[in-house]
């Protein structure tokens, strides 16, 4: 039986970041959802659901039946020559039932957040890292060398999970030295029992290379590198040094030069290693990117921005990248589950299977509003560190299809 009376669900698992909080407390009462405490303020605003009707299915900016907007995609698709299949905000059960579909329609896939993911395997492709896990950093890291921005704006209780009250090995005094950026309010609450400096930096890659040759036994020519004195270098390469273990984060994608900080973050780390412990921890994750990404390696042995056809892959990180892919593409399947994000400009025909509050500048072709991963269905993601998959709860009964039933109702497996 469904209890459509107010009630609290407890340790509900967040999709949202890729940071994978599973201790939301919600407040569900009949189809209206929010958050009762924990949530940080963007998990906050994408739990919440009004009582309110679902969006009408359309064609060409028509309402229409479900049915009508599911063969009308289809019909669209069977016509393609050039799908692209982007945003990809969705589900591993999604994202199988998109590959099944492309395996007869063919097209590129790819992430809207995949800009992140590409630059820090650029910087893997070159040197290989040592990457450690959120589990490791809350237990055992003594030292974090947070790299550029303050990340806590796009993950919002990330110093909260990484520096937990009680860590199972690391002792007291734990540091955190911020490279080219400072703590938000929300950073420095979460970081109060820390012992935390910030280090300013106009190029964080020459700053990191001064760290890395510091750390070597090299000493420093001038007084500052990269825009920071060389006094507070070499008392972080000092501090790095000491470390039992330390680790060094960053998030690529706000980063203009993402590629080369996470290649000379990745050779901080090495230098550290020679004497003691290091790894380096890349944030990134949202809208479960990095399940997207896991699938497409197991389904077809290359990541994100591959292309199908024909019975073959091929993966190109720049061809087939979505502002690329796009000047090539003549229908857009564009999905987003988690947020209600619009496709970018395309001339071609658009599909979007879509959160259900998105709001468009120029009507798609067809509209297929879906539920969201956690609040109107049952399904899995994966946390940022690729290491854990994460099951995710309906909090409501669903009345809009997940994008796994709504690819399969496209593909026409369903009457
Ligand atoms: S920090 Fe990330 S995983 Fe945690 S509640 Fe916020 S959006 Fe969700």
């Amino acid at each position: 039986m469904v209890d459509t009376g107010k009630h609290i669900v407890e340790d509900v698992v967040c999709g949202f970041c890729g940071l994978g909080c599973d201790d939301l407390r919600v407040e569900v009462e009949g189809r209206a959802v929010r958050a009762a405490g924990t949530a940080c303020p963007e998990a906050a605003k994408l739990l919440q659901r009004m009582d309110a009707a679902d969006p009408d299915f359309s064609r060409y900016g028509v309402p229409c039946s479900a049915q009508e907007a599911f063969d009308e995609a289809r019909a669209l698709l069977t016509a393609a020559s050039t799908p692209l299949f982007a945003g990809l905000g969705t589900d591993i059960a999604g994202g199988q039932a998109l590959l099944d579909l492309a395996a007869g329609t063919g097209g590129v896939f790819d992430h809207a957040a995949s800009i992140g993911l590409f630059r820090n395997y650029t910087a893997t492709q070159r040197t290989g890292w040592l990457a450690t896990t959120l589990a490791e950093v809350r237990n055992r890291c003594d030292v974090l060398l947070v790299i550029g921005n303050d990340p806590t704006p796009n993950f919002g209780r990330l110093f909260e999970r990484l520096f937990p009250d009680t860590p199972l090995f690391a002792g007291e005094g734990r540091k955190v030295i911020f490279l080219g950026g400072t703590p938000g309010t929300r950073a420095a609450a979460q970081l109060a029992k820390a012992d935390v400096t910030s280090l300013p930096a106009t190029d964080l890659a020459e700053a990191l290379a001064a760290l890395a040759g510091l750390v070597g036994g090299r000493s420093l020519a001038g007084e500052s590198i990269g825009g920071v004195p060389a006094s507070e270098l070499a008392a972080a390469a000092t501090a790095l040094a000491a470390a039992r273990y330390a680790v060094l984060t960053w998030n690529a994608a706000d980063l203009d030069e993402g590629d080369l900080v996470a290649e000379r973050a990745t050779a901080l780390a090495d230098a550290l290693n020679v004497a003691t412990r290091a790894g380096v921890f890349p944030l990134g994750g949202r809208d479960n990117i990095i399940g997207l990404n896991q699938m497409m390696l197991w389904r077809l042995g290359y990541p994100l921005r591959t292309a199908i056809r024909g019975g073959t892959s091929e993966h190109d990180a720049a061809l087939y990248a979505t502002s690329t892919a796009l000047k090539d593409a003549d229908v857009l399947v564009w999905v987003s589950a988690f947020r209600p994000e619009p496709p970018p400009p395309f001339e071609g025909k658009t599909i979007v299977l879509g959160h259900a509050e998105t709001a468009f500048d120029k009507a798609p072709d067809v509209f297929i509003p879906v539920g969201t991963p956690g609040i109107d269905h049952a399904g899995t993601v994966f946390r940022m560190d690729s290491i854990v998959s994460l099951p995710l709860g309906a909090l409501r009964v669903a009345t809009l299809p997940g994008v796994a039933e709504a690819v399969r109702r496209i593909a026409g497996g369903v009457a």
